[in-house]
């Protein structure tokens, strides 16, 4: 049956290439025919949409689309790395700021941060990461960023929300890639000393994962200001919800559509979306309310403005930006997105972690730790697989930021991606913390953070859309190497002159086709063992099965875009299982690379087995799902045989696995700690993780000599039962020495403080 699938497909790219072979011929049968069908198919993409299609750059996502990626793009991306004044805020304010947050404090007893808090962040320029040291900033790196956001999040999401988000998309990265010199040296160096807090509304009753939609206007008129007449201006009138920092925002970043009916400003009537900077004390603007976000006590809340008069030049990069808004948000979105929710997320999951596997170890039940029991072991070692994942994109994007590039479709991949594993990691730990994750309390280091799950998932575009939308959508367009060059040609108002280039564009696109449709289907026949990667005898079966997959991956998207063209828009299904194909890739490929980087480690082999055989499952399983939902269903058919003529070959990760994965994080080794390194880790014995901390170190210094007793029972030295009693035995009989024993004691004191759970008298129930 291959083989005659095989003769049939030579047949038909054999009379193909005839055609194609004579330029008049093909423009006259091919091109010019297939051209006009093409115009009059695409649909019509709007300003905001292709805005968004444009805006950021491409990088290792475009080499994915290529089927044959140039592994030294990849290779020769320099490692993210902190300098010595980075590392000594992180290690210094950060640290300092994280001994200060009490999440318990904060989120149940004040809604707020202390006046402290909010003290200190503002006078060590937690909200200045990003601003230039010219304008009084830090100067950050995109790692060093990430960095202290991951730290602050696994301490408390609070104070987290409150430090990324003028870090993040907001008034200073917006001023600072658009503002006018006067806008920047007035606001940035009061925004980095915190003089001045900051908010972006964007989000409206209408308007949410289509904010384009928003119903907020400004129109351009003459009014008064600052007792200034005739002074010209926008008159605004808008409602907003969800923003964060608006209900303390001493400036108010705003998002509007502009009208100009009487042509003040050009002769454009409908002058679109535009920015403003708006300080929160001026005439007609409303702050103050807030939500309730599921328990978070960041400042979020809705705001509106009514018939607020604001002058021309409060606009972002004043006059000359008017109608620019949704470029200029698209653009910041593109890197803004990979850093600040992604490090939020690895934070979190490295947290639960470092703690959950600890608890794992402390509490027993059955006479052996929880930890011990398969079912256990299978939990914890997902956990530190989709940990390390997270945390290798995480590192190798901002490496990549760091490096200059603006990659936009690899930021919605963190984004969902990492906030996703987020969820799956922190609902893990839940299970395995079991009671004493449900009962909330000053001594529950998880409950408060899987409540707050849903913030990072709905955020900085909602995931179910990233997914389904926008992740292919916006890649097949931005990453393909042809299909942005022929759609633009298709809106080419010189017809001949299009025709000509479309015919250009097409024919190389076929050949980049063939070319990769006989590699793909090799490398699906050979399992690609002969292809050249780079690797060693570790790494090498992945790189190989990346290789494999890419290539499929290439041919089965330009087959889907042929057969689907623009109704890809409506497919959401299909978009989201090649957008999976595309994120499990590039995850894939940060895991070699953050493994290289590490020095390639062999008590992580583990670590990068697991992620590599998850993210290649996962790549594979959704292209072969990805086929089988393409409408055009015999050529889908035949494809997906030749791509796959050997069978799958991805498999979920080795059962072997789970207990070598789940012993990391049950023990105290150097993996434990490379895995979670960076996050905050409390010492004191009276904190909701310090205690974990203590058991832990505690347990583990007792386990030879609980070890030693048991042996001794079992040969039939020791005859009590209880333990404690037993330990005393051992004492009297000389078969442990006192200090051994005040080791076990130590241990049982810290494990029951460390199991303990919250109660609350009624009357504390306020
Ligand atoms: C705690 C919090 C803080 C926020 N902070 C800010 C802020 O500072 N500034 C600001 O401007 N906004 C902010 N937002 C708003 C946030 O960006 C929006 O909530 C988000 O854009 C989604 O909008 P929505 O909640 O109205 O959901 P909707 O748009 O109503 O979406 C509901 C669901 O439908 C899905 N969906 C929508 N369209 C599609 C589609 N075409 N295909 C598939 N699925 C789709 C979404 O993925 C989502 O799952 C915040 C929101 C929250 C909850």
């Amino acid at each position: 049956m291959t083989g005659l699938i095989w003769g049939v497909t030579g047949v038909f790219f054999s009379i193909m290439m005839a055609v194609t072979a004579i330029p008049g011929l093909r423009r006259r049968l091919l091109s010019k025919p297939l051209f006009l069908i093409l115009r009059k198919k695409m649909p019509p993409v709007s300003k905001t949409e292709r805005e968004a299609l444009e805006a950021g750059n491409t990088w290792w996502d475009a080499q994915l689309f290529t089927g044959k990626p140039d592994w030294s793009l990849l290779q020769d991306l320099p490692i993210a790395r902190l300098t010595d004044a980075e590392k000594k805020f992180i290690d210094g304010p950060v640290e300092i700021l994280c001994g200060m947050l009490n999440d318990w404090e904060i989120t149940h007893d004040r809604f707020d941060l202390p006046t402290e808090v909010w003290d200190y962040v503002k006078q060590n320029q937690f909200f200045g990461m990003i601003i230039p040291k010219q304008y009084g900033g830090l100067a950050f790196s995109e790692f060093a960023h990430s960095q202290a956001v991951m730290k602050i999040a696994s301490r408390c999401t609070t104070a987290a929300v409150t430090v990324m988000v003028p870090n993040s998309l907001g008034p200073a990265k917006l001023l600072l890639a658009y503002g006018t010199e006067s806008q920047k040296q007035y606001y940035l160096p009061r925004l980095a000393r915190g003089e001045e807090i900051p908010a972006f509304a964007l989000t409206g009753p209408e308007a949410g994962s289509d904010a384009g939609a928003m119903r907020d206007t400004g129109v351009v008129c003459y009014g008064t200001h600052e007792g200034r007449e005739k002074v010209l201006g926008i008159r605004l009138n808008w409602e907003k919800r969800y923003i964060t920092l608006g209900p303390v925002a001493t400036v108010l970043g705003l998002a509007f559509k502009l009208y100009d009916p009487d042509n003040l400003l050009g002769n454009i009537e409908d002058i679109g979306i535009t920015l403003a900077l708006i300080p929160t004390d001026t005439a007609g603007v409303s702050i103050g309310k807030r939500h309730y976000p599921l328990d978070s006590a960041f400042q979020n809340g809705p705001n509106w403005g009514k018939d607020v008069f604001i002058p021309i030049d409060w606009v972002i990069g004043g006059r000359e930006q008017v109608g620019n808004g949704w470029k200029m948000l698209m653009q910041c979105l593109a890197t803004g997105r990979a850093i600040s929710l992604p490090a939020l997320s690895v934070g979190a999951a490295k947290f639960i972690c470092r703690n959950t596997g600890a608890y794992a170890r402390i509490r027993t039940q059955f006479k052996l730790p929880i930890g011990a029991f398969e079912g256990i072991e299978e939990v914890l070692a997902r956990m530190a697989g989709l940990t390390y994942l997270m945390d290798a994109a995480r590192q190798v994007t901002c490496a990549a930021l760091d490096d200059g590039q603006r990659p936009a479709v690899i930021s919605a991949i963190v984004k969902y991606h990492l906030t996703e594993n987020m969820r799956r990691v922190i609902n893990d730990g839940m299970d395995i913390q079991g009671g004493s994750g449900i009962c909330l309390g000053p001594s529950n280091y998880i409950g408060r953070l899987y409540q707050v799950i849903p913030v990072g998932i709905t955020v900085e575009g909602a995931n179910i859309l990233t997914r389904s939308m926008i992740i292919f959508g916006q890649g097949a367009v931005r990453c393909h190497p042809f299909v942005l060059a022929e759609m633009q040609t298709l809106i080419e108002a010189d017809e001949q002159k299009a025709i000509v280039e479309f015919d250009r564009l097409w024919v190389k696109h076929v050949q980049f086709f063939i070319c990769n449709f006989g590699r793909a289907s090799w490398l699906g026949f050979s399992r690609a063992y002969f292809v050249k990667t780079p690797g060693d005898k570790v790494t090498k079966p992945y790189y190989r099965q990346l290789a494999k997959l890419t290539s499929s991956f290439a041919v089965a998207a330009d087959f889907a875009l042929l057969i689907l063209g623009g109704k890809l828009k409506r497919k959401e299904r299909i978009s989201a299982y090649f957008g999976d194909v595309l994120s499990y890739l590039y995850l894939c490929s940060c895991v070699l690379k953050h493994f290289e980087n590490q020095g390639a480690q062999e008590e992580d082999s583990a670590l990068l087995t697991w992620a590599c055989q998850y993210s290649l499952w996962q790549a594979e399983e959704a292209l072969w799902k990805a086929l089988a939902l393409l409408p055009a269903r015999v050529p889908a058919t035949i494809l997906r045989s030749l791509l796959f003529s050997t069978g799958r070959t991805c498999t979920a990760p080795d059962e072997h696995l789970i207990s070598v994965l789940a012993k990391k994080l049950l023990n105290d080794n150097s993996t434990r700690e490379r895995l979670t390194a960076g996050i905050y880790i409390d010492q004191r014995s009276d904190d909701s993780s310090g205690r974990i901390e203590v058991a832990f170190k505690a347990v583990l210094q007792a386990a030879p000599i609980e070890i030693k007793l048991r042996e001794a029972r079992r040969q039939g030295k020791l005859t009590e039962q209880d333990w404690l009693l037993m330990v005393r035995e051992a004492l009297q009989k000389g078969l442990i020495t006192e200090k051994e024993s005040d080791i076990i004691h130590a241990a049982e004191i810290a494990r029951s403080k460390a199991i303990a759970v919250d109660d609350f008298m009624p009357e504390q129930w306020v």
